[in-house]
C-alpha cells in the first residue's frame, strides 16, 4: 500500500512506465508523471491517474537527454510535493546499429537518458529518503544489463552500467532505510520494442507475427511478450514495505531469457 507516498516515474507517459504510474495512482500513492508526448495524450492519462488515485497528479517534460535534467526533475518535483519517497527510473531509448558505425551522437543520447539522467535523480532524490529513514528507487533496466545481443552497444552498456549503479546505490544507502533495485525485463511489447520488431519484419521480409514467434520470442522461454502490468506489479512489490530487505538486485522479468 503506498498510500500518501510522492512517487516520481520517468518516462511514464509511455509503455512501462504508464502501467507503473498507474500500478500506483492505484495503490495510493501521489504520483508525478513524467516523459516526453503529445498533450492531449498526456492530459487525459492525468486525469485518469487522478481518479485512479483521488490524489492530484502532475506532469514534468524534463527532456533526459541533457542528463542533469535528472536533478532538475527532482527537484522540481521535490518542491511541488515537500518530498519524494519513491523514484522510479524507466525512461529508456535504444538505437540499433552495429559498432563499426555506431553514430556517436546515439551513443551519447542513449547513455545520457538510459544511465546519466538516473544516477543525477538518484543523486538528488537520496538525501530527503535518507533524512526521513524511508526511499524506494527502482531502475528499469533490461535483460541486456546481464547479457548482450547484436547491435545494440550503447544500450547494452547503458543497461549494464544501470545494473552497476543500482548496487552501488543499494550498498551507499543500505543502512538507511532506502532500497535500490533494477528490474531487468525481457521484451515487452511497447513502442519501443513495437518499432524495432516493424524494422525486423521488414529487413526480414516476415509479417509482424511471424518475426515475433521466431525471432523475438525464440529467446523468451514462455512464448510470450511479458506484460506491462507485470513489470509494473514487480515495482510495486520492490516499492512496499514488505520488500524492505530487498536491495541492490537486478530482478529479470523476462519469461526465462536467462535461464537459457
Ligand atoms: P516506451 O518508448 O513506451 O516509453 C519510454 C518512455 O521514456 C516514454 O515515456 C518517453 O517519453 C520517455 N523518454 C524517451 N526519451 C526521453 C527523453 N529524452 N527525455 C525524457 N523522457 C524520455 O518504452 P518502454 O518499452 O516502456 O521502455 C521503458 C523502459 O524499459 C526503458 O528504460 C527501456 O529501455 C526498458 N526496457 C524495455 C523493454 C521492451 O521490450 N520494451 C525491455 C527491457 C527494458
Amino acid at each position: 500500500d503506498l498510500s500518501g507516498r510522492v512517487a516520481l516515474v520517468t518516462g511514464s507517459t509511455s509503455g512501462m512506465g504508464e502501467a507503473i504510474a498507474r500500478a500506483f495512482a492505484r495503490s495510493g500513492a501521489i504520483v508525478a508523471l513524467h516523459g516526453l508526448g503529445e498533450a492531449e495524450a498526456i492530459g487525459n492519462l492525468v486525469d485518469e491517474l487522478h481518479c485512479l488515485s483521488g490524489r492530484e497528479v502532475a506532469y514534468f517534460d524534463h527532456d533526459l537527454t541533457d542528463a542533469e535534467n535528472g536533478d532538475r526533475l527532482v527537484d522540481e518535483v521535490i518542491r511541488k510535493y515537500g518530498r519524494l519517497d519513491i523514484l522510479v527510473n524507466n525512461a529508456g531509448i535504444q538505437h540499433v546499429s552495429d559498432i563499426a558505425d555506431f553514430p556517436p551522437e546515439a551513443w551519447k543520447r542513449v547513455l545520457a537518458v538510459d544511465l546519466s539522467a538516473a544516477f543525477f535523480a538518484t543523486r538528488r532524490a537520496v538525501a530527503g529518503m535518507r533524512k526521513r529513514g524511508w526511499g524506494r528507487i527502482v531502475n528499469t533496466a533490461s535483460t541486456l544489463g546481464l547479457v548482450a545481443e547484436l547491435h545494440k552497444a550503447a544500450y547494452v552498456s547503458a543497461k549494464h552500467g544501470l545494473i552497476g549503479l543500482t548496487r552501488a546505490t543499494a550498498l551507499d544507502t543500505a543502512e538507511d532505510g532506502v532500497t535500490c533495485n533494477a528490474i531487468c525485463p525481457g521484451w515487452v511489447l511497447t513502442p519501443l520494442a513495437s518499432r524495432q520488431l516493424d524494422a525486423a519484419a521488414e529487413r526480414l521480409e516476415l509479417s509482424r507475427e511471424e518475426t515475433a514467434r521466431d525471432h523475438f520470442l525464440l529467446l523468451q522461454p514462455t512464448r510470450r511478450f511479458v506484460e506491462v502490468d507485470e513489470v509494473a506489479a514487480t515495482a510495486l512489490f520492490l516499492c512496499s514495505n514488505a520488500a524492505a530487505s530487498i536491495t541492490g538486485v537486478a530482478l529479470p522479468v523476462d519469461g526465462g531469457q536467462m535461464i537459457i
